[in-house]
């Protein structure tokens, strides 16, 4: 009798939820912001990576309802053969301008920019050193490219200086990926070191800028410009979904790069344009970032008080030098725990397991719209019991 090919999922979820891996869904009632209404009851929001509270800004929503009206809902197919809107181009020239590079390329998600950029990079000749912290999608970029893969520790910029003197002459090309602002546990990737070894061992650097865009930087460029480092030649990807309120992710560069990316990502090329609402949001989303400096300078406040609340014996809170804190658990268990005690108290804050992260942890995102009582309340949720 034919064996059913279908049977070995249910073991295999079962296997998922005696490991305390499983997950599901939670449904929101509410605009985004920080609070929300989460299944019926209002809680507080430490879940979200709306960093400036603009994916509920009335100034968003009526570029985007302005842009649907006008434009339509859908980009009804690729850029290269259906054509696109004026707004994609502002969108990706605004992007340029906040970046501080020649130009800039929107996708619809920024894990597709990854994607795209990566593959179109590099191929099966050549090199990717990618750091072990990485975000899926840089990941799975370096698969998608046949690249040959090589990890380095976290962070670890000497172990990687050996692994370039090993292995960098064996191949073409070599691309260095990384995020700027590690998305798991907030801490940054130290760009000037990374720019250093490219140029030394003739390797190009990618950093994914997708929890750093609006928030790092003296003009909310993100990471590269927090270490001052936005003259130099490097490929910047990010999101358009974060900070930025909206959907989608770009890539920003030099225009010769960005120029090959439209010939050659392929995730860019085979896919749909952002809807026009999604590109409106987002061209409003940059412009807030330029005008409105307070914003990031809230946040940034917020971070400063979360972060001295947080400095407690009992607590173990994990190094961050951005609005990503994370409180250092045991196990899967005892951090699935943790996020019910919370979520009973009313304050939604993840626990975040293995495989997304290798040791378990709750993962607080601070929002400029946050107020001193939601810390206050989340302190006090975390040290009953
Ligand atoms: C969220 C995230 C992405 C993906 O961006 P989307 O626009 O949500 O697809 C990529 N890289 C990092 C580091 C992220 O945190």
């Amino acid at each position: 009798m034919p064996t059913d090919p279908y049977a070995w999922i249910e073991p295999s979820l079962a296997t998922i939820h005696q490991a305390n891996w499983y997950r599901s869904v939670q449904t929101i009632q509410s605009r985004p912001g920080a609070t929300v209404v989460l299944e019926g009851r209002e809680v507080i929001n430490f879940a979200s990576n709306d960093y400036l509270g603009l994916a509920g800004d009335e100034r968003l929503i009526e570029a985007a309802v302005g842009a649907a009206k006008e434009f339509g809902t859908g980009a009804t197919g690729s850029r290269l053969i259906t054509g696109h809107r004026q707004l994609h181009r502002e969108l990706e020239s605004a992007i340029a301008s906040l970046k501080q590079t020649e130009d800039a390329l929107v996708f619809s998600s920024g894990y597709l920019a990854s994607l795209g950029a990566i593959a179109a990079l590099v191929g099966g000749r050549d090199l990717i050193l990618s750091d072990q912290y990485n975000h899926s999608s840089l990941k799975n970029g370096a698969i998608v490219s046949g690249a040959t893969v090589i990890d380095y520790p976290h962070c670890d910029v000497a172990d990687l200086k050996n692994k370039l003197g090993q292995h960098r002459q064996q191949y073409r090309r070599c691309l260095i990926i990384t995020d700027s602002v590690f998305s798991m546990d907030g801490d940054l990737c130290q760009i000037p070191y990374l720019l250093d070894l490219a140029e030394e061992f003739s390797c190009m650097l990618l950093v994914d800028e997708a929890h750093a865009t609006g928030v790092l930087g003296k003009t909310g460029a993100g990471c590269v410009e927090h270490f001052g480092c936005s003259d130099r030649t490097l490929i910047q990807i990010g999101t358009l979904s974060k900070a930025l309120g909206s959907l989608g992710g770009y890539v920003a560069g030099n225009a010769t790069l960005i120029d090959f990316l439209r010939n050659r990502a392929p995730s860019w090329i085979y896919t749909t344009g952002l809807s026009p609402a999604d590109t409106a949001a987002a061209l409003a989303a940059v412009k807030i970032v330029q005008q409105e400096p307070l914003r990031r300078a809230r946040l940034w406040r917020n971070v400063g008080i979360l972060k001295n609340l947080l400095r407690l014996p009992n607590l173990k809170l994990l190094p961050s030098e951005s609005s990503i804190l994370c409180l250092q658990l045991n196990n899967a268990a005892e951090a699935l725990k943790m996020g019910q005690k919370l979520k009973d108290a009313g304050i939604f804050a993840p626990a975040i397991r293995p495989p997304t992260v290798p040791t378990s942890r709750i993962r607080m995102t601070v929002m400029a719209n946050h107020e001193p009582v939601h810390f206050q309340r989340l302190l006090e949720a975390l040290m009953e019991g």
